[in-house]
């Protein structure tokens, strides 16, 4: 009886997670279209289905999980334990399929932005939010390929 309290607890409260307006996606989406910013959602005609797409900038913006898609360095980025022979090839093949992803819409002219999990914790999410829309506007003229991993890095 305990145990399925606790399992009715648990699926509850994952739910209740689920359900919050606070994702990642819904928090990029929210402070871009506050701007002003007009866009299309997971738009499947577009490889990779970018989370956010916007036709007038040409952006296609994806709000990536740290360990999902691999984030090189990050100490989100690490590897379950267990099953490591499930995880492994199957990071490997998200992986893969990113870079594929973003090399196709790049070829078709698309500004492909990555927003990692990461950058949108507290401390940083304001500072990487306006940066985003900077550059998504071409506002933003920086000399670094990546300004944020690197302020980040720094940071760290
Ligand atoms: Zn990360």
């Amino acid at each position: 009886m305990a145990d399925i309290h606790s399992k009715e607890t648990r699926s509850y409260n994952m739910s209740r997670i689920r359900n919050k307006d606070t994702k990642p996606e819904t928090m990029v989406r929210k402070y871009l279209f506050s701007k002003g910013l007009r866009f299309r959602k997971n738009d499947k005609r577009y490889p990779g289905h970018p989370d956010i797409l916007l036709p007038k900038y040409k952006a296609a913006v994806f709000i990536n999980g740290c360990l999902w898609h691999c984030h090189e360095g990050c100490p989100d980025f690490v590897l379950p334990k267990s099953n490591q022979d499930y995880w492994v090839p199957k990071l490997e093949k998200n992986r893969r399929r990113d870079e594929e992803n973003y090399a196709a819409l790049r070829e078709d002219g698309w500004n492909v932005f990555i927003v990692w999990e990461c950058e949108l914790k507290k401390d940083t999410k304001a500072e990487r939010l306006e940066q985003l829309y900077l550059e998504i506007t071409k506002q933003f003229v920086g000399f670094f390929r990546n300004p944020i991993q690197y302020q980040f890095n720094l940071r760290r």
